[in-house]
């Protein structure tokens, strides 16, 4: 089935609210640091950049956090986009102990800072048949052995596994808000500022220029737009969403993490759900023209797909509104790990966490800064095959 209009609703994230706006750039302007993206993980480095009194110029070609980053699932999750065991096949077993350690250790850190808008509530693999039940139980032991903490979870919705540091958050607010406070800073940030070209030194936009000798892209959908070079392992992809009303005859307690990672879902405070996924429904994944924006379209084969899962799955009643529908890109790597590299003389560049980057994106942008300034950054080891 091809894309197809979507009738009411709100296309809009269910996380979007009133924010402050920031002007876009218009002549030249120098700093230590150009971060390009302003989401979760360029906000990060700007916020490393400030932390060693480096100077520190931030642009988005749309709105801050307007991108995956105020459009995502609201999941906290340790460890990367594959799970403990697979990720064990690919990187070895302490590396994969090390990055959990260090991602839990972030989700915590993000916690502290905003207790209003992040819940430790843990979140739940449940698994959807008995080869996934199976690797449930082979994950639950491999994190004890290593001394996280995980329980066997069977409820409502079935059974698997539950890793209680996981959280869920508010992305968008908190997105905003680490904006405020960068600007109170001292930081420069600018809206409706696209990077057209990109020079070791200089970032060329619409009506100025910014020159700084480290620059660092910070993009996760569209970032092998931006870096054609990147093409061959960097593939931008549409994730959907979307959010009831509140259910209040349903009370989940944990995020859930369904059919290896392909759904997932949650519960808000205010009783809303949250439900995402289906990207294997989705026959234009890959395919959205917009991909020039940080938005996408959503699709109605994808949303159909939600909602029988809420129904079905989730028990959500069938009478329930749906309230919130949306979408927007992410990039997929093809060896499933982000990027992080130096692409050319200054010019660093982070991304392409495969669905799951609000916790990976916020650690690398600030090791980026580490590593563009010559020290050690214990993440880019542990991310190497
Ligand atoms: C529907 C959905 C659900 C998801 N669920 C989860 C989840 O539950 N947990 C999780 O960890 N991850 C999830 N993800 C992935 C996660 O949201 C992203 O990996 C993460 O937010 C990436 O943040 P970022 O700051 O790196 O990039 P982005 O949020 O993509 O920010 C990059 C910014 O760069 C800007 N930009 C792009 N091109 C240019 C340019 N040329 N010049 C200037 N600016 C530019 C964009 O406007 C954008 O604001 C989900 C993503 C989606 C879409």
């Amino acid at each position: 089935m091809s894309d197809q209009k979507l009738p009411q609703k709100q296309l809009s994230p269910l996380w979007f609210t009133s924010s402050d706006s920031y002007p876009s750039l218009k002549g030249e302007i120098h700093a230590d640091v150009c971060v390009i993206g302003l989401g979760g993980s360029g906000l990060s480095a700007m916020e490393a950049a400030l932390d060693a009194d480096l100077s520190a110029v931030g642009i988005d070609a749309d709105r801050i956090s307007g991108g995956a980053a105020g459009r995502n699932g609201g999941l906290l999750l340790a460890g990367t986009a594959k799970f403990y065991t697979q990720a064990i096949t690919q990187l070895g077993r302490d590396k994969v102990r090390d990055i959990h350690r260090i991602t839990m250790k972030e989700i915590q850190r993000v916690h502290h800072r905003d207790p209003d808008l992040v819940r430790m509530n843990g979140s739940v693999r449940l698994a959807s048949d008995d080869t996934e039940k199976e690797d449930c139980r082979k994950q639950l032991d491999l994190l004890r052995e290593d001394g996280f903490s995980a329980q066997w979870y069977s409820g409502v919705e079935g059974e698997g596994v539950l890793c209680s540091a996981d959280a869920t958050f508010q992305p968008y607010v908190l997105n905003q808000r680490n904006a405020l406070r960068l600007k109170k800073r001292g930081a420069r940030l600018f809206e409706k500022t696209p990077a057209l070209e990109l020079d070791s030194g200089r970032v060329k936009t619409p009506s100025g220029n910014v020159f700084a000798k480290t620059v660092v892209v910070a993009v996760d959908g569209g970032l092998e737009q931006l870096l054609p070079k990147l093409a061959q392992q960097v593939r931008t992809v549409r994730l959907q969403m979307l959010a009831t009303a509140p259910v209040p005859s349903l009370q989940l307690n944990h995020a859930i993490y369904y059919r290896n990672g392909l759904d997932y879902w949650h519960q808000r405070p205010d009783n809303r759900i949250v439900i995402g996924g289906g990207r294997d429904h989705d026959s234009q994944a890959e395919k959205d023209k917009r991909i020039d924006t940080a938005a996408a379209d959503p699709s109605e084969e994808v949303q159909n797909y939600l909602i029988s899962l809420l129904q079905d799955v989730v028990g959500v009643p069938a009478d329930t509104l749906i309230t919130h529908q949306w979408a927007g890109h992410v990039a997929y790597h093809s060896a499933d790990l982000p990027v992080f590299k130096e692409v050319q003389q200054g010019v660093f560049v982070i991304g392409a966490y495969n669905g799951h980057g609000n916790i990976l994106g916020r650690l690398l942008g600030r090791e980026t800064i580490n590593l563009s300034r010559g020290k050690p950054t214990e993440i880019t080891d542990l991310l190497k095959t």
